[in-house]
């Protein structure tokens, strides 16, 4: 879908689309100096509903923590910000992107003193869209780049800079004919995609690496592990290495935009029979239960406008 709508909020107000302008010399534009979130309203039978937005907020204010930035609203400002801007734009189903970030006031790596800013964007994004991994596999490659360490940066926090690293992994999945990237961290383990956590099954058992190999704390994988574990499933969190990914069952990815995707391939090798898997099918219906207000277990995950 395009993004595209008739208003996005900035410091406070709606503005026409095309007045969310920033100026050249913004802090964050030169340094990365922004956190921000995704996250995504769907349709449900009580209407339209924003999935997990105390999470999101709760890590968007934790980003910014992490890196110090005053921001000028409280998250029941950024909150109803959301949910006006949505409104706004009359959509039913839509990603969302709050972004905080350094804005004019100083060039040089000290932050500008009273420069941080905030928006609130939104685009429509139906349900079923980006079907690549839903019905047919995701052909994956083992990233020649390593996963940021969090030792050179804070990779807890949803920070633009942390996606150099992503968008790296993603060109050259891309140039190189794949869909996706995974990525490993500085000792060799299975971090995660460029923008979404990885699962694994394996000898029946279902497995994600552990948020200490340095991967984003992702809510759709925290939403996957209570789904699985409420369907009767067991899922553990240990190191993976490369190699128990060529010899998976299944391997799927999951991420507020990817939401279950399944991975078929990778680096040329099929995995298990190169088509998507009984389990990754069925994560897929229960989570698009779940985010649709389909399944009464997770009603408290949804907020509505
Ligand atoms: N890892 C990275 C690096 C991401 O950018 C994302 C998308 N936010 C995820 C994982 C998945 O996180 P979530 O489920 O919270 O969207």
């Amino acid at each position: 879908a395009a993004v595209k709508s008739e208003k996005i909020w900035m410091n406070g107000s709606l503005v026409p689309y095309a007045d969310a302008r920033v100026h050249v010399l913004t802090h964050a534009l030169h340094y990365s100096t922004a956190v921000f979130e995704g996250l995504r309203c769907y349709e449900t039978p009580k209407g339209p509903a924003i999935f997990r937005l105390d999470e999101h907020i709760e890590r968007l204010f934790n980003s910014a923590k992490i890196y110090s930035m005053k921001v000028p609203y409280s998250p029941e400002e950024i909150k109803a910000a959301i949910s006006e801007t949505i409104k706004a734009n009359k959509f039913t189903e839509c990603y969302i992107r709050p972004l905080i970030y350094y804005g004019l006031g100083g060039m040089g790596l000290t932050v500008p003193e009273h420069g941080t800013e905030a928006s609130v964007s939104c685009w429509e994004w139906k349900t079923g869209e980006s079907a690549a991994g839903k019905t047919t596999g995701a052909r994956c490659k083992v990233s020649s780049w390593t996963r940021i360490d969090g030792r050179a940066q804070p990779v807890k926090a949803k920070a633009a800079s942390n996606y150099a690293n992503a968008v790296l992994a993603r060109m050259e999945a891309h140039r190189d004919g794949y869909d996706e990237a995974i990525m490993l961290n500085g000792a060799g383990k299975v971090a995660e995609a460029s923008a979404a956590n990885i699962f694994v099954k394996r000898r029946g058992a279902i497995i994600t690496p552990p948020l200490s190999s340095g991967v984003l704390e992702g809510i759709t994988r925290d939403s996957i592990m209570r789904i699985i574990r409420d369907d009767g499933g067991e899922v553990l969190e240990h190191d993976l290495d490369r190699e128990d990914l060529y010899t998976a069952d299944e391997i799927f990815m999951v991420g507020t935009a990817a939401e279950v995707k399944s991975v078929t391939e990778l680096d040329g090798v099929n995995i298990s029979s190169g088509s998507l898997g009984a389990t990754t099918k069925r994560l897929q219906e229960l989570y698009t239960k779940a985010v649709t207000g389909a399944d009464e277990r997770y009603l408290g995950w949804l907020t509505y406008l």
